[in-house]
C-alpha cells in the first residue's frame, strides 16, 4: 500500500490540505488532510473530485513552435534570443511577463528575479491583480504594509460575522462549513451584503441586497452609526490610529436611500454591529472587483479600526483571496506594483535588492498593471510575451480586445498544462508545464499560511516546472550564476533570504527563518503562518509613526443604468475549466453557462425560462440560455466566467464586462458592466 503524500488543494485561497494516494498510473485517491490547519479534514467537491481530473487528456507533453515539436534546447534558445533582441533594440520595458496565482511561490520567486532583477523591468503583472489587488492596496493605505490580519480561527471565535460581496458558500465552501459550525456552535450571527441572494444570502440572519457598487456608503454609514452610538474606541484610536482632520464629516448621509435597502433592514445591521463587538468581516470579489474596489476595503478597514475590532480573537477585517497562491505572489513581490518580498519601488529598497540579486540592472519604477500591460501588448511597446498558468484571452475584462492584442505581438510565450486554450491559440512558442500532483514547491493561502505543495506523479511527456524554464532562460540571457538552482527547496532559501535581508520587520522575518532550511526539512515542511495567528494585537503598525490609518472614503455616484451584468463563480467550476472541466461529476452541477434574471425583467423583455438570449454591452456580446430567479435585483443581470471557447459556442462572459479600473490598485471592475438582453 502506497502512504499518501500530504500536499495543498489545486484550486482556491482557502488552502486546505490533502492527501494524495497514487494508485497506479494517473488513478489517484484523495482525502482531507485532518492534520491541516486550513481544513482539518474537509474538502469541498471540487477538492473531493481532483483524483476525476488527473488524466492526460488535453494535455500539453512537449514544447511547440506553432502545431512543431522543437525540443526544450530550441524552446529556451528561443525565447532568450526573441527577449534577448527586443531588450535590444527597445529597452527592458519593450518584454513582459503576465503570470499567475495557480503557479506556487518557487515559480513566482524566479519570475520576479528575472523580470525584475536581471531584465530590469517591473513588467511582471499576475491575475492576482483581477482578484484582489485592490485588498493589497487597502492594507498598503491602512497599515502601511500588505498584511492580512485574521485567521480562520477567527471564524470560530467571532460572534458576528459580516460576509461583503462573497458567495462563500461556493467560492469558498470549506470556510463556508466552518462558518456554519461556528453558527452551530455559538450562535454566531450572520450578515451578507450582496446584491444577489445567493446560497450564502439564503442561509444569512440577514441579507443586505444592496445596489451594487454602493458598498462604500454603507460602511461609512455603519461607522456614523458607530459614533452616534459611542463604539468608537477613543483609547485606540489615541494610541493606535492616526485620524486625519476632517475624517469624521459626511458620513452615513441618506444611506438607505443610496445603498437602496429598507431603512429597518439598516437599523438592524447597526443593532447587530453595537450587540457583537468579536465582529469579523470577510470580503471578497465583491468588494474588490470594482472602479472603486480600495475604497470599498478602507472603509471596512475603517470600521474595524475605529471600533479596535482588530488584532483580537474573533475580530479582524479579512481579505480572503481567490487563487491557492495569489497570497504567496504577494510575498514574492508578483505584482507590477512591488519590487520584492513586500518592499516598493523607494529608493533604499531597490539598492537593498540589486545588493543581494547582484545585479545593476534592478528595475526602479513600477511596471504595467494588467490591463495597462495589453493595452500595451495592442499598442506595440511590448513585443514579446511569455504567458504562464493564466488564460487572458478568456479571464481578462473585455477579452475580445486583449485576444487582438495577442494576434498582434510579435511574440507569444505560452506555459501551461493544456495544449489547447483560448490563449494558448494565440501563442507563437507554447511550453508543456508541470501541473498539480507532478510539481513541488509551496503555496501562502488566505490567512498567511504557507504550505507545500508536493509531487507524486511522474512528469509526463517531456512537461517541466515554470520555475526551470524560467531559470534556463536567465541562464541563456547570460545571468548563469543568479539562476543556478538545483531544485524548488534552494529557491525557496533564497526567497526566504531576501525577505530577511536587512530587514528589521518581525512579521518578514518570519519567513526569513527559513533562510537556512535544508532539504529534508523542506520536504518535511509543515504548514507554517508567518506572523503568527493574527496580526497587531500589539497596535503597532507598519507606518512611519507605527500608527494605522483611517483613511477618508467617499462613495462615488453610481450611474443609473436599465441593466447591468455582475459576473462570478459557480461552484463546482474553477476559472476557464482546464481541470474543473474534465470531472464529469462538477460538470453534473450547471451543465452550462445560464444568465440569471429577475422574472419580471425577464417578462418586460419577452424571455422565458429556457430562452436563448444575447447579452451585449459596450465590448461585446454572448449568447446564454435564460434562468429565472427572483433574488436577482430588479435590473440586474449575472452569468458565470468559467466557459470559453474551447468549451461552448456561448455564455463567453470574458467578452462583455469593460476595462475600467480601480485608479489606486488597477483592479478591473467585473461587477457593474451597462448590458443588453435581448431573445433571439
Ligand atoms: Fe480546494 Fe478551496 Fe475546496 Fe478547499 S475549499 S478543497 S482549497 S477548492
Amino acid at each position: 500500500m502506497v502512504a499518501p503524500v500530504r500536499t495543498t488543494c489545486a484550486y482556491c485561497g482557502v488552502g486546505c490540505g490533502v492527501l494524495a494516494t497514487a494508485e497506479g498510473g494517473r488513478k489517484v485517491a484523495i482525502a482531507g488532510d485532518p492534520a491541516h490547519p486550513a481544513n482539518r479534514g474537509r474538502l469541498c467537491s471540487k477538492g473531493t473530485h481532483l483524483g476525476e481530473t488527473m488524466g492526460l487528456e488535453g494535455r500539453l507533453l512537449h514544447p511547440m513552435l506553432g502545431d512543431d515539436r522543437i525540443g526544450w534546447d530550441g524552446a529556451l534558445d528561443l525565447i532568450a534570443t526573441r527577449f534577448g533582441e527586443a531588450i535590444a533594440e527597445h529597452g527592458p520595458d519593450s518584454v513582459a511577463f503576465y503570470v499567475s496565482g495557480q503557479i506556487l511561490i518557487e515559480d513566482y520567486y524566479v519570475a520576479n528575479k528575472l523580470m525584475k532583477g536581471f531584465i530590469g523591468s517591473a513588467n511582471i503583472d499576475t491575475n492576482s491583480r483581477l482578484c484582489m489587488s485592490s485588498a493589497v492596496a487597502a492594507h498598503n493605505r491602512a497599515f502601511g504594509e500588505d498584511a492580512v490580519p485574521a485567521c480562520y480561527d477567527d471564524l470560530d471565535e467571532a460572534d458576528l460575522i459580516l460576509l461583503v460581496g462573497s458567495n462563500t458558500a461556493w467560492c469558498h465552501p470549506v470556510i463556508w462549513q466552518r462558518i456554519e459550525a461556528a453558527r452551530e456552535k455559538r450562535g454566531t450571527k450572520l450578515v451578507v451584503i450582496d446584491p444577489r441572494r445567493t446560497e450564502t444570502a439564503e442561509r444569512a440572519d440577514l441579507h443586505l441586497a444592496i445596489r451594487p457598487g454602493s458598498d462604500v456608503a454603507l460602511f461609512n454609514g455603519a461607522l456614523a452609526f458607530a459614533r452616534q452610538a459611542g463604539l468608537v474606541d477613543r483609547d485606540y484610536l489615541d494610541r493606535n490610529v492616526a485620524v486625519l482632520p476632517g475624517f469624521w464629516d459626511g458620513l452615513g448621509a441618506d444611506v438607505a436611500g443610496i445603498c437602496d435597502v429598507a431603512q429597518a433592514d439598516l437599523d438592524r445591521f447597526h443593532e447587530l454591529i453595537a450587540q457583537y463587538p468579536r465582529m469579523v468581516t470577510l470580503f471578497s470579489m465583491g468588494v474588490n472587483q470594482s472602479v472603486q474596489g480600495t475604497d470599498k476595503a478602507n472603509a471596512i478597514i475603517n470600521l474595524h479600526l475605529a471600533t479596535g475590532r482588530i488584532g483580537m480573537p474573533g475580530a479582524a477585517p479579512f481579505s480572503i483571496t481567490g487563487q491557492p497562491n495569489a497570497m504567496g505572489g504577494r510575498e514574492v513581490g508578483g505584482l507590477a506594483s512591488t519590487l520584492a518580498a513586500h518592499m516598493d519601488f523607494a529608493a533604499d529598497n531597490v539598492d537593498r535588492v540589486a545588493r543581494f540579486w547582484r545585479s545593476d540592472r534592478v528595475a526602479a519604477k513600477p511596471g504595467l498593471k494588467a490591463v495597462d500591460l495589453f493595452d500595451a501588448v495592442g499598442d506595440g511597446r511590448i513585443k514579446a510575451l511569455w504567458i504562464m498558468g493564466t488564460n487572458p484571452a478568456v479571464s481578462m475584462p473585455d477579452a475580445g480586445k486583449v485576444r487582438a492584442a495577442l494576434a498582434a505581438c510579435p511574440f507569444v510565450v505560452v506555459s501551461d498544462v493544456i495544449a489547447d486554450t483560448d490563449t494558448a491559440r494565440f501563442a507563437h512558442l507554447r511550453l508543456p508545464a508541470a501541473a498539480w500532483g507532478e510539481k513541488d514547491g509551496t503555496v501562502t493561502n488566505s490567512e498567511r499560511r504557507i504550505s507545500r505543495q508536493r509531487g507524486f506523479l511522474p512528469l509526463p511527456g517531456e512537461t517541466r516546472p515554470d520555475w526551470w524554464a524560467m531559470a534556463e532562460v536567465g541562464k541563456r540571457m547570460g545571468y548563469a550564476d543568479a539562476f543556478a538552482w538545483p531544485n524548488t527547496a534552494a529557491i525557496f532559501r533564497e526567497h526566504a533570504a531576501l525577505t530577511a535581508f536587512e530587514n528589521d520587520g518581525v512579521r518578514k522575518l518570519d519567513i526569513g527563518r527559513f533562510a537556512a532550511i535544508d532539504d529534508a526539512d523542506y520536504d518535511a515542511f509543515e504548514p507554517f503562518q508567518w506572523g503568527g495567528a493574527r496580526l497587531f494585537g500589539d497596535g503597532r503598525y507598519a507606518t512611519p509613526d507605527g500608527r494605522a490609518r483611517l483613511v477618508a472614503v467617499a462613495q462615488k455616484p453610481i450611474d443609473a443604468q436599465p441593466m447591468i451584468l455582475n459576473t462570478g463563480r459557480y461552484r463546482d467550476q474553477w476559472h476557464t475549466m482546464t481541470r474543473t472541466g474534465l470531472s464529469p461529476r462538477l460538470s453534473q452541477h450547471r451543465r452550462e453557462p445560464l444568465v440569471e434574471m429577475h422574472p419580471e425583467d425577464a417578462g418586460a423583455a419577452g424571455l422565458a425560462a429556457g430562452d436563448l438570449a444575447r447579452v451585449a454591452t459596450g465590448q461585446g456580446e454572448s449568447i446564454f440560455r435564460v434562468s429565472l430567479n427572483d433574488g436577482q435585483r430588479r435590473g440586474e443581470i449575472f452569468a458565470p466566467i468559467h466557459w470559453t471557447d474551447r468549451t461552448s459556442a456561448g455564455g463567453r462572459t470574458g467578452l462583455l464586462p469593460g476595462q475600467g479600473v480601480d485608479p489606486v490598485s488597477g483592479q478591473p471592475g467585473f461587477k457593474l458592466t451597462p448590458a443588453g438582453i435581448a431573445r433571439i
